[in-house]
């Protein structure tokens, strides 16, 4: 079973202004719509598209849980999360205009959850996952939960014995890293903070992947429109680079991308053909605006197009 954990879920409310967003003047909405929000399940979205089996838990609360949970189920996403009690899942406001200049996004903190439903997550864990599944743990928990009790989560899941694919920043995959998950997959601005330095050429990339591949048997590094470069434990380092793409939106392109590279994987795919799949997935979804909007017509169109460097 491929299961999704995501502790700061959210919903996207989507908010299409006619004309120009002006400051000062009545701004008039042409339409509104609903997203799934947080970024496990978002990969959660990719798992359900390509038709296989999976579980979305973590922590969901109030109306906003539910309106979450029914988006999901629309895309034949299983639902399994924790309802903390008196708490609202966040709603992350996405607001267009007819400018072509890009969106404006406005995000709650999100609630914590009470010490009862964290329990009741750690439990859930131990009960349900097993050393045979796949877990990806995505996102950062809402503001004020400790790295304490994130690494305590972690612990847990790394207990069941499943292969963890993490997708964390900040103090969260700092000490992360230190439980040795499976895969780690940070962009160019959360490897430089991981690392502590700036790193200017593909060469320094690779050295500190290398070095993180001694504990981390799958490193990859996300570079927007660049592609990645992956260290793969005993197989060496990869670049991938994807076709060019009209681009509408990036935001949910990370997301797309471990949910390509877990599919694969899942499918005991090859390492060239899990990354060429999660670069194509992850450019088709540069071309659509939602955050887990992609195509897999589109992919298939774009997998011949990727480039794979394998570095010596
Ligand atoms: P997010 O956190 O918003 O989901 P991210 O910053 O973690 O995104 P990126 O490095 O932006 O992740 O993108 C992940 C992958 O998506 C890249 O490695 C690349 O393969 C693909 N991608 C991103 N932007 C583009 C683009 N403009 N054209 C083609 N592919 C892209
Ligand atoms: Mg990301």
């Amino acid at each position: 079973m491929l299961y999704t954990v995501t502790l700061n879920p959210a919903v996207d409310k989507v908010i299409e202004i006619a004309g120009i967003l002006e400051r000062e003047q009545n701004n008039k909405i042409k339409k509104v719509l609903y997203d799934i929000g947080g970024k496990g399940c978002h990969v959660s979205t990719v798992f359900s598209a390509l038709g296989l089996p999976n579980i979305a838990t973590g922590f969901i609360g109030g109306v906003n849980g539910i309106k979450l949970v029914e988006l999901m189920e629309e895309k034949n996403i299983k639902c399994e999360f924790i309802n903390v009690e008196n708490t609202n899942t966040r709603e992350c406001t996405i607001l267009v205009d007819e400018s072509n200049l890009g969106s404006y996004m406005v995000t709650e903190a999100g609630e914590l959850p009470d010490n009862r439903s964290y329990n009741k997550l750690l439990e859930k864990i131990q009960r349900d996952i097993k050393k045979e599944d796949i877990v990806a743990f995505s996102g950062s928990p809402a503001a004020g939960f400790s790295a304490e009790k994130y690494c305590e989560i972690l612990k847990t899941l790394k207990n069941t014995g499943a292969k963890i694919f993490l997708d964390a920043r900040d103090e969260y995959l700092k000490e992360a890293i230190n439980l040795e998950p499976f895969f780690i997959k940070p962009n160019k601005h959360e490897f430089q903070e991981l690392i502590g330095k700036k790193l200017e050429r593909t060469e320094d990339f690779i050295e500190e992947i290398r070095k993180l591949n001694e504990k981390i048997e799958i490193v990859a590094v996300s570079l927007g429109d660049g592609g990645s470069i992956a260290g793969i434990k005993g197989k060496g380092v990869y670049g991938f680079i994807p076709p060019k793409v009209e681009v509408l939106s990036e935001t949910g392109c990370g997301d797309i991308f471990v949910g390509g590279v877990i599919s694969q994987y899942y499918l005991k795919k090859d390492i060239e053909e899990i990354f060429r799949f999660a670069t194509a997935i992850s450019a088709s979804k540069a071309t659509h605006f939602l955050s887990s909007d992609f195509s897999l017509e589109q992919t298939s169109k774009y997998l011949p197009y990727v480039e794979i460097i394998k570095y010596k």
